[in-house]
């Protein structure tokens, strides 16, 4: 083997060795229901928390965009690749979250990418949570602005940041409303008064949130009444609202600088039709029959998190994401095998994602579940715990 070759072999033993090899799983069909390398799954790890994914009425919606209007849009939105479904759909997101304007991104990680390197450079500071999600790290670093990391959810380590942050240009704080892989909820009411009285800028990710929070799924912001307040809300279409894309809210005049300057927006292919058209009927849906969506996943999250609680586990967070924290990245391993046996797909959530010794099985529950799914889901832990003996959930270690 030459050197470089045997560099990478390294590299992957290394992985190996600390339980971080990852594989790609191979999935069939779609929706809760499906097959994993040939065997019948119950899936417990979709972010399609409203089961919308699957929704005929979205199917529609983009073959008829993609019939008509084609599969891609053929350019940078800036070049050839702009359009009418665009529009709209800027203008409802806007609308749904509270605020003057909307700019569409192709993907969530590009929306961070985008917001974070425009408000913030070389001069300023940026203050994130310490679980925030690798997008927005990775824009915080791209961004060239002195990052400091608060430990999470706590206010008063904000703001000594800013406190000492005052000689910056800027100040900017970045969190996420919902956090994806802990499933707790920012103090976002906080967050946002020791943000004003230094003088900051607040960026809220509601990537997990939005669809459910909210009197018409307009986030965690919403849901406090403290919608708009935010000065840029990042929103994902690729979770609750079963399709792909996400956008960045706030006023005119960010998404006109927005549009202009950030990179991950300017040099990237827009949206294809059929997604746009997606994205549109699932707002439409939302409006529709969302309340019940909402409803059943809030029933099967109370189910399974009472249930896996009696069972012995920690479960962590308040929401639809019920992080069942192991700690040892190997012992999740173990476990989420053990549980595939048993026909139920649950990822083992392991560092960098999370930090070390915090491993977890991160499951979450669908409106597309049946009460059913999540009785099968406890019969099955209790299965495994029995088979596995000893093994109990230890305490979420602290961040
Ligand atoms: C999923 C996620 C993203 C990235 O969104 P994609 O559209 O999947 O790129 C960004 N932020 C948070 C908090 C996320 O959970």
């Amino acid at each position: 083997m030459n050197d470089f070759a045997q560099q990478l072999r390294e590299e992957l033993d290394e992985l190996h060795a600390s339980g971080r090899y990852r594989t790609l799983p191979m999935l069939a069909g779609g929706g809760v229901r499906r097959r994993l390398a040939g065997q019948d799954v119950l899936v417990f790890c979709s972010n399609d928390y409203l089961g919308l994914a699957t929704e005929p009425v979205l199917a529609e919606a983009s073959n008829q965009a993609t019939t008509a209007l084609g599969t891609g849009a053929g350019g940078a939105r800036l070049i050839s690749g702009n359009g009418e479904l665009y529009a709209a759909l800027e203008q409802e997101l806007a609308a749904w979250c509270g605020y003057e304007a909307a700019l569409c991104f192709s993907t969530g990680y590009l929306a961070n990418m985008g917001v974070l390197t425009v408000l913030a450079g070389a001069d300023d500071v940026i203050a994130s949570d310490a679980l925030n999600h690798a997008s927005i790290i990775d824009g915080c670093r791209l961004s060239r602005a002195e990052v400091r990391v608060y430990p999470h959810g706590d206010v008063t380590a904000l703001a000594g940041i800013l406190r000492a942050a005052s000689g910056a240009r800027r100040r900017l704080v970045v969190t996420e409303s919902l956090f994806s892989m802990d499933g707790d909820i920012a103090p976002l009411a906080a967050i946002l008064d020791v943000a004003r009285q230094h003088d900051a800028l607040v960026v809220v990710d509601e990537a997990h949130a939005l669809g459910v929070y909210g009197s018409h799924g307009g986030g965690v912001l919403q849901a406090l009444g403290l919608g708009g307040h935010a000065d840029a809300l990042v929103g994902t279409m690729g979770k609750a609202m079963g399709s792909a894309g996400a956008f960045v809210a706030g006023s005119r005049l960010l998404v006109d600088v927005l549009l202009n300057k950030a990179r991950s927006f300017i040099f990237n292919t827009g949206l294809p039709p059929g997604v746009l058209a997606a994205s549109l009927a699932a707002l439409g849906m939302l409006r529709t029959d969302g309340v019940l969506r909402r409803e059943r996943l809030l029933e099967h999250a109370r189910r399974l998190r009472y249930g896996l609680g009696e069972l012995g586990f920690t479960v962590g967070g308040e929401s639809y994401i019920l992080p069942v924290i192991l700690g040892d990245s190997q012992l999740t391993l173990t476990w989420r095998d053990a549980l595939l046996e048993e026909g139920l797909f649950v990822q083992a959530i392991r560092p960098p994602t999370v930090p070390v010794g915090t491993s977890r099985l991160r499951l979450t529950v669908s409106a597309a579940h049946g009460a059913a799914d999540i009785d099968c889901a406890l019969e099955v832990f209790s299965r495994v715990l029995r088979r596995l003996g000893i093994v109990r959930a230890i305490p979420q270690l602290p961040p």
